[in-house]
């Protein structure tokens, strides 16, 4: 006779209870991990992280996007102690420039665009009073659009109606490690310094059952996290989960990055700036500018790349160049046995939306609400990668749109970018936009209707038509709908410091 579904899950399952966890990796992975486990499961679990300073990590990964608050109130982590440990300063959005066209730029911010009616969505209004030339530009309804652009921040306006903004940060990499390691230790976390050599597996399950380390040490766990980098020292070398190699949409491979004094300011957005085969960050902190370059090393070489790098940073540099090779792939599976990868371990698709560090945290969040306790189950695993999954193509569409939707053809990059095939998921959406103005956003999906119309708007997508709704409306009340809303956001800007001088106020030390 056939098992029952229930009788094959117990057989499949993993019965021995998890009470140890071992992170390998104390990049933003580890530390974001054992800074979560800590602190909701430290009573209960014992936690070790192993870590190699001659190792070191990546590096970078210093913009993010809002949901790190989320992760910073779960966890009880005080916004100005972060900032002021991190040099942390706020972001609003990314700044696009000569994505659509050499020289023209876009905002992709945080904020809501304008208000939408029920059956159609602000864009359709706007749509409408920008043919008639009622309507400015599509940023003008967004405060949090403006205040990028005019470089001021406020956690609220101090007029209008007071919403407060929808803003991330960018921060000090290797001081938001530090930051975390000092409060998962708070939370009974320990950290072991050394290097591993060797996984040992149980020779039935095929479970991991212990990390051995350089100096002989043997670190036994029941469930382990591997937080090793692009290596993959646990879910690829040892547990061999491919990574599926997405480089056929994703040409950028390379990266160079560097650290220079600020010159100015900071900005309250990264700016990413468009170059013939890829892509420049200019990350702006308290006390330094991170700089790097993306690039496709089909369409560039490296010694093209340091050249262009070279020519387009400003600031004293503080650091030698590092550079940094990646595939943009997504592991198959991210829970395997009793192995849970996160951060490059689980795959890097690349860092122009900033989304890396929001992965981690996601992983975390799923961890912990799957987290097994009497033994892992299969469901739980199946379930963990089938949501992680979901929310990588999603990512990844996201992304991809932006090298799509182009009208640069001035390099054999940006053709190739054109002329490439796509996901037929983001076909759909470009279609739909371009046919009727519509996104719908599904499930869980991370950038919602706003993020996708601005980076359509931006890059050069102009819908054919608009909702019925819109017409229903003269110009006179569609100029009177459009201009209050406007005025609504000028008024509200008007009364917002400025970045530098609001960081100050929060962060005393800068
Ligand atoms: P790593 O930082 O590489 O850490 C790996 C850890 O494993 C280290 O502690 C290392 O010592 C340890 N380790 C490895 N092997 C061993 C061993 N044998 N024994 C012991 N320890 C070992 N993300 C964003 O969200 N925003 C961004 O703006 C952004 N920009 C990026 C730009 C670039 C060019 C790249 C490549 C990535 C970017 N990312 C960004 C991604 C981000 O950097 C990573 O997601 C993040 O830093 C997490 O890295 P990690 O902890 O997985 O790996």
């Amino acid at each position: 006779t056939l098992p029952t579904p229930a009788t094959q899950a117990t057989a499949a399952a993993s019965p021995k209870p998890i009470r140890k966890v071992v992170i390998a990796g104390g990049g933003t992975a580890g530390w974001m991990a054992a800074a979560a486990l800590g602190r909701t499961l430290g009573k209960r679990l014992e936690i070790c992280l192993v870590e190699s300073d001659e190792i070191g990590t990546v590096g970078v990964g210093e913009a993010t996007i809002p949901t790190l608050l989320t992760f910073h109130q779960l966890l009880g982590i005080q916004e100005q102690a972060f900032m002021s440990a991190t040099q942390a300063t706020f972001k609003l959005g990314i700044q696009f420039e000569s994505w659509r066209q050499v020289q023209e730029d876009y905002i992709h911010s945080f904020g809501l665009t304008g208000k939408d009616h029920w059956t159609a969505g602000f864009q359709h209004f706007w749509r409408k009073g920008r043919e008639r030339g009622l309507a400015g530009d599509y940023g003008d309804y967004c405060l949090e659009l403006r205040a990028a652009q005019e470089s001021k921040f406020a956690h609220r306006p101090s007029s209008g109606p007071q919403t407060p903004l929808n803003y991330a940060f960018h921060l000090d990499a290797t001081r938001y490690a530090r930051f975390l390691r000092s409060f998962s230790e708070g939370f009974g976390v320990k950290r072991r310094e050394g290097k591993i050599s060797a996984v040992h597996q149980d020779p039935h399950s095929g479970h991991i059952s212990a990390l051995q380390l350089t100096d002989g040490s043997r670190l036994e766990g029941d469930l382990f996290i591997d937080c090793t980098g692009f290596r993959g020292l646990l879910i690829g070398e040892t547990l061999g989960v491919p990574c599926e190699d997405w480089s056929h949409w994703l040409f950028c491979d390379r990266a160079l990055a560097v650290q220079t004094t600020s010159t100015g300011e900071p900005v309250p957005f990264t700016r990413s700036m468009a170059h013939g085969a890829g892509w420049q960050w200019r990350i702006p902190l308290q006390h330094r500018v991170g700089n790097g370059l993306v690039w496709s090393s089909r369409f560039m070489s490296d010694d093209e790349a340091q050249q262009t790098l070279q020519g387009r940073i400003s600031g004293e540099v503080l650091t030698p160049l590092r550079p940094i090779s990646f595939e943009p792939c997504q592991r198959e599976k991210t829970w395997v046995g009793n192995c849970v990868a996160l951060g490059l371990a689980s795959g890097f698709l690349e860092p122009l939306e900033s989304t890396s560090i929001h992965l981690i945290q996601r992983g975390i969040v799923r961890l912990l609400q799957m987290f097994p306790n009497e033994g892992i189950s299969p469901s739980d695993v199946a379930e963990y990668n089938a949501q992680s999954r979901d929310e990588i193509e999603h990512i990844r569409d996201f992304i991809i749109l932006h090298y799509k939707v182009t009208q640069r053809a001035d390099t054999p990059f940006w053709q190739a970018c054109r002329d490439m095939s796509i996901p037929p998921s983001l076909q759909h959406r470009i279609e739909l936009f371009q046919e009727t103005g519509r996104v719908f956003r599904k499930g869980n999906e991370l950038f919602a209707e706003n993020s996708w119309i601005q980076v359509m708007l931006g890059q050069g997508l102009w819908p054919r038509q608009h909702h019925p709704s819109a017409d229903l409306m003269g110009d006179e009340e569609l100029s009177h709908f459009l201009g209050q809303i406007r005025e609504g956001v000028e008024a509200a800007l008007e009364h917002l410091p400025s970045h530098q001088s609001y960081v100050k106020r929060f962060c005393p030390a800068m």
